[in-house]
């Protein structure tokens, strides 16, 4: 059987290799990293409400669970002649070379390695900014975050606070600033009562002229009053020229001072695509044709934030509209992809038409911790103009991360999980502590 090999097994590349080992069709999957777990969730880990420990998904137990190969290992090239992948020597704790690099064949091969955040070549922020891309990095944040209120608790003076910069209003920035309000005032229970409101500083920066930039104005307005009644300090129409150790340097030379910066403006998708030969953006991202082909490609895919897609043009979008990168775009494109795939492998000749791939926006949610969801709905009939909050909004948010858990675990093995993490609220402490 031609095998099918899907590089990243993130929110579209895990739910595509699922649904392609439940077929029952010859797929291996290859990831960096050891374990799973739902991009979106991130600002959580990095605050402490949510426990990577207890929420992630081992690759290889759940890739055994549905009868395919994983392999653990970061890709860096291909072979196209050969049709291989290049995966580069897996080292050990202390440098060692656990596994040396090497190769591995497809002749089906899909791209779904996400994007990261973009640095936009500013000055200063790979050195001094955290940022959200990895469970390692949420962990890394969080860590730094519990010894700035330690530190507060034990020796801090009086007026002393734990300020932390949050570099892009979009919604990673905004859902982080209401959840890092939330982490403090839960530290308050556990003999960390320095921190709380009125031990935490949050200063969100923004080049556009409103938070989530990208979504609708009603929405943004009513975050930015939320934002504002938790005491964030929102710098709006200001552009980042510099990061330094001690804070944010605004264009207009201004220092905004901070212990702690996240920098989360802007995705860019591996710089090592680029190099491939294959055709890419300005940020990385395959070109892909409707049916998620490589342009130029016969057996090469690319979903999720790695690929560039631009869907025919309307009257509504007469350049036609860039699909975005976001978890329900991948989620999307894996339930596309995997039919495509699916019907291919059963009837390899003479291949089906097929109908192009066509993104359906079911609406942006935004979730402010415990303070407010806010959500716009069915946008591609309302066109942002139809807005809930509140529990119906909350609800709606939580849906889209058990649509990504019951494509991959069945309903049986997702109740037991909501039922598991019902209880853990009641076992647990309400925030990770170390
Ligand atoms: C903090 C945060 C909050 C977000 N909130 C939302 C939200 O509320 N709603 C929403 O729709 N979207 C949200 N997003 C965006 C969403 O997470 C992404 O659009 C989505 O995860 C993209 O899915 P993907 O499969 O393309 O990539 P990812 O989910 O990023 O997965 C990529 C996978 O590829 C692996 N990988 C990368 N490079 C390599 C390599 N060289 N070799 C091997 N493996 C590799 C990675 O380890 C990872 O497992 C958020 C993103 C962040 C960071």
């Amino acid at each position: 059987m031609q095998s099918i090999v899907i590089v990243g097994g993130g929110a579209g590349g895990l739910e595509l290799a699922t649904r392609l080992g439940r077929a029952k069709l010859n797929v291996t999957l290859i990831d960096r990293e050891r374990t799973h777990l739902w991009k979106p969730l991130l600002h959580e880990v990095a605050t402490g409400t949510l426990d990577d420990g207890v929420d992630a998904l081992s690759y290889r137990a759940h890739c055994a669970g549905v009868g395919i190969r994983f392999h653990l290992g970061q890709v860096n090239g291909m072979d196209r002649e050969r049709r291989e992948l290049l995966l580069a020597p897996m080292l050990g704790v202390h440098g060692e070379e656990v596994l040396h690099a090497r190769r591995v064949a497809y002749d089906t091969l899909v791209w779904a390695v996400g994007a990261h955040s973009n640095d936009f070549g500013i000055q200063g922020v790979r050195e001094h900014c955290h940022s959200l891309d990895s469970s390692a990095q949420a962990q890394a944040f969080h860590l730094e975050l519990l010894n700035r209120f330690l530190h507060l608790q034990e020796e801090g003076h009086d007026d002393e606070r734990v300020t932390v910069a949050i570099v892009g209003a979009g919604a990673t920035g905004v859902e982080l600033a209401a959840e890092l309000f939330n982490a403090a005032e839960m530290l308050t229970h556990y003999g960390v009562e320095r921190a709380g409101r009125k031990g935490l500083r949050v200063v969100l920066v923004e080049a556009a002229e409103r938070v989530l930039p990208a979504l609708p104005e009603v929405m943004s307005q009513r975050a930015q009053n939320v934002l504002e009644a938790l005491g964030v300090e929102l710098h709006l129409n200001t552009a980042v020229q510099q990061v330094q150790a001690n804070g944010v340097m605004t264009k207009e030379g201004v220092l905004l001072p901070a212990d702690l910066i996240v920098w989360a403006a802007g995705i860019q998708a591996p710089s090592f695509l680029a190099r491939l030969g294959l055709p890419v953006n300005r940020i990385n991202q395959l070109e892909v044709e409707a049916d998620l082909r490589v342009k130029g490609e016969e057996a090469v895919y690319a979903l999720g934030d790695c690929a560039c897609l631009r869907e025919a043009p309307t009257a509504a979008t007469p350049a036609g509209r860039l699909v975005p990168p976001r978890a329900q775009a991948a989620h999307q494109m894996a339930k596309f992809l995997a039919q495509v795939l699916i019907e291919r492998a059963r009837h390899p000749s003479p291949v089906r038409a097929i109908k192009p791939f066509a993104y359906h926006d079911h609406g942006s949610l935004v979730s402010l911790a415990d303070y407010q969801t806010l959500g716009s709905v069915m946008d591609d009939v309302m066109h942002g103009r139809f807005l809930i909050e509140g529990r119906m909004a909350r609800a709606a948010y939580l849906s889209l991360y058990r649509q990504h858990q019951l494509t991959l675990h069945g309903p049986w093995r997702t109740a037991l999980m909501m039922l598991a993490s019902g209880m853990n609220q009641w076992i647990r402490p309400s925030i990770k502590l170390y």
